[in-house]
Order: C-alpha cells, then sequence, then structure tokens
C-alpha cells in the first residue's frame, strides 16, 4: 500500500511535469493564445486554471523527460506505447499533440490528467487522460480543486458538461462551477459534491445530448436529496452551453436562469409524466410506473412523503393507495 501511494504521488510528479511544460509551451505559441482570446478567456483565467499547449510533435515531451522510456510516462497517460517490435522496442509517442491542454486536478490539488482539445474542427474534439491509477472520469469533477473556497462562498455547485463552461462560468463571475468529464454525472460525483455544499444545480448544454445528462444527473442525484439539500436543474435555450450562453448573454441573465432553475422534485414529476396521457386511466397508470423507481430512490424523508401525496393526485389515487400498491406488504410504510 505504501508502494502503491509512492507510485501515486509520482505519476502526478509527472503529470505536473507536463502541466508546467504545457504552459511553458502557451506562452510560446501564437496559434493556441489567439485561439483562446478568441474564445474570449483573459490571460488571468487561463493562468489562474493551469492551461497550456500541447505542439504538434509526436515526441514533444522528450524534451521535458530525460528518459522517455521509462514506463511511468505511459502509465501516466502522456506517452502512448505502440506495439513491440522484434527488439522489444515499441514506437512511443505523445497522446496530446497540439490541443489545448486543461490540466484535471484532485481535491488535493495534485495533477491527475488532462483534457486536451484541438484548435480548430479535427476529431476528436477533446481527448482526456485514459482511465489510470490515479485518474479516474466516473469520480472526478473538472474544476473542483479551483472551485472549492466558491462553493463554501456562494453556498451552492454549478454542474456543466464541459471545460470551456466552467472555464467561462468562472471569468464572468460564477467560481463555483465544476464538469464532469465527457461523462454522465454518476452517484460518485453527487456524493463528492454534496461534500462540499449542500446545494447543486446542474447546468447542462440545450440539446439532446444535455437533457439525456439531465436525466441520468437526475438518477444520480436522487439517493442523495435528503431535506436538507437542495438540487436542482437549469435549462438552457437550445444550442446554447453554459459558456456561450453567459458570453453572448452575460451574467444576470445567466443569474436568473439559476435562480429560476426546476427544483428536482418537479424534474422528476415531468420525467415520470413524460408522453403519459393523463386524461386516461392507461395514460396515469403509465406514469404512475414510470415514477415508482424514481421515488423508490429517495431517501426517506419529507420530500419522499409529499411527493407520494403529489403523485397519487396527478394519477388519481390517493396516498394510501399508491404507498400500498409501491411498498411490497410488510415493508415500512412511507
Ligand atoms: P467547446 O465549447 O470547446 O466546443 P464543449 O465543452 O461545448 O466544447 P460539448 O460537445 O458540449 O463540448 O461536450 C461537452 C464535454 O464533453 C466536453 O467539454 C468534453 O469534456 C467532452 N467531450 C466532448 N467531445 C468529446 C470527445 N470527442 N471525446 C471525449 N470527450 C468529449
Ligand atoms: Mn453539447
Ligand atoms: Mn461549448
Ligand atoms: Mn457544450
Amino acid at each position: 500500500a505504501a508502494g502503491q501511494r509512492q507510485k501515486q504521488a509520482t505519476l502526478s510528479e509527472v503529470l505536473e511535469k507536463a502541466g508546467e511544460a504545457y504552459r511553458k509551451q502557451l506562452r510560446q505559441s501564437p496559434a493556441a493564445i489567439a485561439y483562446l482570446k478568441d474564445r474570449g478567456l483573459s490571460g488571468e483565467i487561463a493562468r489562474e486554471f493551469g492551461i497550456g499547449y500541447a505542439p504538434p510533435g509526436w515526441r514533444t515531451l522528450a524534451g521535458v523527460f530525460p528518459d522517455y522510456d521509462d514506463p511511468l510516462l505511459a502509465e501516466s497517460g502522456l506517452v502512448i506505447a505502440g506495439e513491440a517490435d522484434e527488439n522489444n522496442e515499441g514506437k512511443r509517442y505523445d497522446r496530446f499533440r497540439d490541443r489545448v491542454m486543461f490540466p484535471i486536478r484532485n481535491v488535493k490539488g495534485e495533477c491527475i490528467g488532462f483534457g486536451g482539445r484541438v484548435l480548430g474542427d479535427e476529431k476528436p474534439k477533446y481527448l482526456n487522460s485514459p482511465e489510470t491509477p490515479v485518474f479516474s472520469k466516473g469520480r472526478e469533477l473538472y474544476g473542483l480543486y479551483e472551485a472549492r473556497a466558491a462553493l463554501r462562498e456562494r453556498g451552492y455547485a454549478l454542474v456543466t458538461e464541459g471545460y470551456m463552461d466552467v472555464v467561462a462560468l468562472a471569468q464572468l463571475g460564477f467560481p463555483n462551477a465544476v464538469a464532469t468529464l465527457g461523462t454522465a454525472c454518476t452517484t460518485d460525483h453527487v456524493q463528492k459534491l454534496f461534500r462540499f455544499t449542500e446545494s447543486v444545480v446542474f447546468s447542462f448544454d440545450g440539446d439532446a445530448a444535455g437533457r439525456r445528462a439531465a436525466r441520468k444527473a437526475l438518477d444520480g442525484a436522487l439517493p442523495y436529496a435528503t431535506d436538507v439539500r437542495s438540487v436542482k436543474f437549469l435549462f438552457l435555450p437550445a444550442d446554447h452551453d453554459p459558456d456561450s450562453f453567459i458570453r453572448e448573454f452575460g451574467a444576470d441573465a445567466f443569474a436568473r436562469f439559476v435562480n429560476e432553475a426546476t427544483p428536482l422534485s418537479r424534474f422528476m414529476v415531468e420525467v415520470a409524466r413524460e408522453g403519459c396521457d393523463l386524461g386516461s386511466a392507461e395514460g396515469r397508470a403509465h406514469m404512475a410506473s414510470n415514477a415508482r423507481p424514481l421515488w423508490s430512490a429517495l431517501p426517506e424523508g419529507a420530500l419522499k412523503r409529499q411527493l407520494l401525496t403529489e403523485i397519487a393526485e396527478l394519477v388519481q389515487l390517493n396516498a394510501q393507495e399508491l404507498g400500498e400498491l409501491w411498498l411490497p406488504p410488510g415493508a415500512a410504510r412511507p
């Protein structure tokens, strides 16, 4: 275990050193600087988030790490070790080339990985570090380390989809933003967030993917939605994400969306109701059936009891009938 911890510390050191090199490269790369300026980033915010640039070369990091063949470099995800040849020497090359680099930190501030964005329209748009002993996409949130003081100060977290969303929000007055790393928001993410704040506002893109992400976040958040916590969902206009919205319409407009965000209870009922014709018995039964797993995932408490009553009204049952339907005989009554 001590050896494992040592290894993890070393991996973070390797990643930190690469991050420093990427920052130095950015200062010498007019095209990358122009890209960031074009997207509205100030030098100050780029420095705060430690943004850098990986140049186009295949072995840039060989100039940073004297032993480019050190297996630690491959293990860190910075270097890809190709198939070994007859001399047992695989060709090695840098994973990140010609990309703007966003360092990802754990809550202790250690560098655990990177997200890299192309400057143009090439695919894939973003490349993330692979899963390593120090990096797990399903558990880490981009910007959490940078946001930790603001979470306490503002009293809530904004959860977005992208790196640029976090940086733009921070620059324009919302330093309490974090992002999932191109994956769905998991229960692990939610659990981690609630160690820093009792209030979370999910702010996903106003496209179909954003809608799906909100649905996933609802599933992840339900088990943690205790009566002392607040979980809300903010839906931006179609074709906008927090970055594009706040840059086009400003911080006050974004703040209004935050203030008017949909509470978890309302979103949960909307999701259960979707596609159900409450004018027919079948439609009401269908809604009840949709609502059951969502409602069951809630922790015991006043919110859960109120929602039973609310859903019962919508499906034209009384709360006791619905409770009997949803809880097997002998189980504790809601
Ligand atoms: P930008 O504003 O830079 O164009 P975005 O953050 O708005 O990018 P989206 O398409 O909305 O990009 O995707 C949201 C997030 O999903 C990204 O920030 C990134 O973390 C992740 N992502 C997007 N495309 C990919 C990809 N091809 N591979 C891995 N992750 C991706
Ligand atoms: Mn999107
Ligand atoms: Mn965007
Ligand atoms: Mn987006």
